[in-house]
């Protein structure tokens, strides 16, 4: 495995920064997880598009204009002989002092693109859905970390995953400050009643995720009703299907939440359908390498 540092590869073993990086120190930095499936990058300048909004937030300089970075990504998978692969691509504050000041960070930032495989659930629950609960650590207030900033400061996600595992939980409700649906720990939650398609609106505690975009965009096509609207937890108890999404995860039924069983205990029709329609859009649309 070729990693890409800041223009160059390294292997596996030789891949590493300094421990006086903020990224390391503070979580100081931005990322994107982007997927690529038949050589061809899903999304990718919608990525890089992110990944700049991220920075500018922060006022990290990233040290790549936007052409140059997806050139580092299509040549990492090239490098790396991956047809179907997750990327992560990273971009740190870079190496400064102990002390939290990033205008001490003045070797500027570091950029990190490691292309491997992954699967994040195993293939079983796919087919048969997830059992989530609702988890206690609320997501970051938006006047506080806006969620729309995916930052290497992730521990928020981590206490609510960890929060889950504890319930013997693969994933976990996050709730918004007001006690809405916010999102799970790395992915948007979308259930379906009646026929119609509700995910939260990205205002409150909620990314903006880039595949629930394109199921968004696939709803409309098919002519189904979709609303971005605030939901609560009874709404997700009495809807008629359930499922997450994001780059890694794609897209996931979910069965059961807080012990409730979700549409008979099975993933559903609409669930399935689109599923399906993301996969053909994954096989065609994309930036070839
Ligand atoms: C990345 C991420 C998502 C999913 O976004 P995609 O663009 O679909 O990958 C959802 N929630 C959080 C907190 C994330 O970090």
């Amino acid at each position: 495995m070729k990693i890409y540092i800041n223009g160059k590869f390294y292997d596996r073993e030789n891949a590493k920064v300094s421990v006086f990086d903020h990224g390391l120190l503070y979580g100081d930095g931005v990322f994107e997880g982007i997927r690529s499936y038949n050589r061809k990058v899903f999304k990718l300048s919608e990525h890089i598009d992110r990944l700049f909004e991220s920075a500018q937030s922060i006022m990290l300089k990233v040290p790549l204009n936007k052409e140059q970075l997806i050139k580092a990504v299509t040549q990492t998978l090239k490098i790396n002989k991956l047809d179907n692969a997750y990327i992560r691509l990273v971009v740190t504050r870079g190496e400064g002092d102990l002390g939290l000041d990033p205008r001490k960070c003045t070797k500027g930032s570091t950029v990190i693109i490691i292309a491997d495989k992954i699967a994040l659930y195993p293939e079983k629950l796919y087919r048969e859905g997830l059992a989530i609960v609702t988890v206690p650590t609320v997501r970051n207030l938006p006047e506080a970390l806006n969620p729309q900033i995916k930052s290497l400061n992730y521990l928020n996600n981590i206490l609510a995953k960890i929060e889950a595992a504890n319930c013997g939980s693969d994933e976990a409700i996050m709730l918004d400050s007001l006690g809405y649906v916010a999102e799970c720990t790395g992915d948007n939650i979308f259930v379906v009643k009646n026929g119609h398609l509700y995910t939260p609106p990205q205002c409150m505690g909620t990314l903006r995720g880039i595949t629930r975009d394109s199921i968004l965009e696939i709803a409309r096509k098919s002519r189904i009703p979709v609303h971005e609207h605030v939901i609560t937890r009874h709404e997700v108890y009495i809807s008629d299907e359930c499922f997450l999404t994001g780059t890694a995860a794609e897209i996931i039924p979910v069965v059961k939440v807080d012990g409730r069983i979700i549409g008979g205990g099975k993933p559903g029709r609409l669930t399935l359908s689109l599923i399906k329609k993301f996969k053909t859009l994954t096989g065609r649309e994309g930036t070839r390498y």
